[in-house]
């Protein structure tokens, strides 16, 4: 029987390079995101050094508060990876050698044509009566232990290596399943991301209404990466289908009610890939001229790597330079003249990014930002974009407002 309330979780990060701060924490910040996604109410985070006694209280703790514990680190093979040992302690069992996982081992080292150091035979021993966590990346399994707890049901502890790719990978094929099967909201899981630009976080989730709420299936999750937001759509059901089909039916949802902001989907899907992929289907280029002297577009546009759409980009001072390189007597002759160069059908002027010298105030004071886009006809549109904030994030903003505009033009 699932459990009436939501399912508790406390996120265990073990390494004394986080105790120190030689390195921040990212693997508790992902899973509790995904822990949320799935339903689970995170409440604490706690982060130990490579002590014994410390993880052995640190897990005590943890197991006694909450239904789930997700542990990461000190699952390697040295001295100071301790996380087999503490649970063996939480427990009170021994540890005992697990064929299947020695097996694994062995086999990542031969396929590396390497042999096996005696030392890691340790990371094939389990506390008795845990269930290992298949590691298809790397050497070390993880751990998948009940901690008996008086008067109510056990805590389930899952222990998973610090590398992230490993931890993450483990935590989608095992973790995730697992815990779905206890939270009882069937056995499969699927996620969509779609992404937007051109207005705020709270806009956002006042259009999205009750669609945001935590208790929806599929739940819609939103997080903001310098200005551009992310809806994450998870659905669990029985099926990848049933799955599939709960998140087309978010999506219609979420389109009818933020229709104008969208541009596209997953993780690392930014405005340059859709206004690259409709330039392709056009069999259309463009190139970009950005002036203040930073070349925001002119790195993201790179990353497309050798693109028909994309023939390159300048970054210079200010229009005076712009008249110079470009032999010409006034801004839009040189950048008619940009146009001819590049060989581009279109061209995307930016003018201009402020400096940020004195960069230091918290926030900077609003700047208009004239942008010019020559059409493959050889038209002169014209959009001035009014911005302040804080200086981190304003050339993004900028360079992200230029590309929105764009893709208007482009519709
Ligand atoms: P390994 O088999 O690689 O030794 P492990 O389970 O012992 O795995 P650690 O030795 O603790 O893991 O960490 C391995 C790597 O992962 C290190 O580079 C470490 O800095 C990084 N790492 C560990 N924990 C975290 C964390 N919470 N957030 C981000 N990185 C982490
Ligand atoms: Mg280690």
């Amino acid at each position: 029987m699932p459990p009436c309330r939501p399912l508790t979780c406390e996120i265990v990060s073990i390494g004394d390079e986080m105790t120190s701060g030689a390195r921040l924490d990212t693997n508790a910040q992902w899973l509790s995101r995904r822990m949320g996604e799935l339903g689970v109410t995170v409440q604490f985070h706690s982060t130990v050094g490579d002590t014994l006694d410390d993880n052995i209280n640190v897990f005590r703790i943890a197991a006694s508060r909450a239904d789930l514990v997700v542990a990461t680190g000190g699952l390697g093979p040295t001295r100071d990876d301790l996380t087999r040992e503490s649970l063996a302690a939480v427990v009170g069992q021994p540890l005992e050698m697990r064929e299947s996982a020695m097996k694994h081992i062995e086999s990542m080292y031969s396929r590396r044509n390497r042999e096996m150091p005696e030392r890691n035979r340790v990371q094939a021993m389990f506390p008795v009566g845990s269930d290992e966590i298949f590691n298809p990346q790397g050497t070390a399994p993880g751990i998948d232990l009940m901690v008996p707890q008086n008067g109510r049901s056990p805590s389930r502890i899952f222990a998973l290596p610090g590398v992230p790719a490993e931890m993450v990978r483990m935590f989608d094929d095992t973790v995730a399943p697992r815990v779905m099967a206890i939270a009882g909201g069937g056995s499969r899981i699927r996620h969509a991301v779609m992404k937007f630009f051109g207005t705020g976080e709270s806009d956002m989730e006042q259009r999205l209404g009750e669609m945001i709420s935590r208790d929806r299936q599929p739940r819609v999750g939103i997080t903001v990466s310098a200005a551009t937001i992310s809806l994450r759509i998870t659905a669990t059901a029985d099926t990848d289908e049933i799955c599939d089909g709960m998140i087309a039916e978010t999506r219609r949802e979420i389109l009818q009610r933020v229709p104008e902001f969208y541009f596209g989907d997953g993780e690392t899907f930014e405005q340059h890939h859709a206004i690259a992929a409709t330039l392709r289907c056009r069999d259309q280029s463009m190139a970009i001229v950005e002036l203040g002297r930073a070349a925001v577009l002119g790195d993201w546009f790179a990353t497309l790597g050798d693109s028909p759409a994309y023939r390159g980009g300048v970054s210079l001072a200010d229009t005076d330079d712009l008249c110079r390189i470009f032999d010409a007597a006034n801004p839009d002759e040189a950048l008619q003249n940009a146009r001819q160069r590049f060989a581009a059908d279109w061209m995307l002027l930016v003018d201009q990014y402020p400096a940020l010298d004195n960069a230091a105030d918290a926030r900077l004071p609003n700047v208009d930002v004239a942008l010019t886009i020559i059409d493959p006809s050889g038209q002169t549109l014209r959009h001035t974009i009014t911005l302040g904030g804080h200086p981190d994030i304003m050339q993004a903003r900028i360079a992200k407002s230029a590309m929105a505009w764009m893709r208007k033009v482009l519709q």
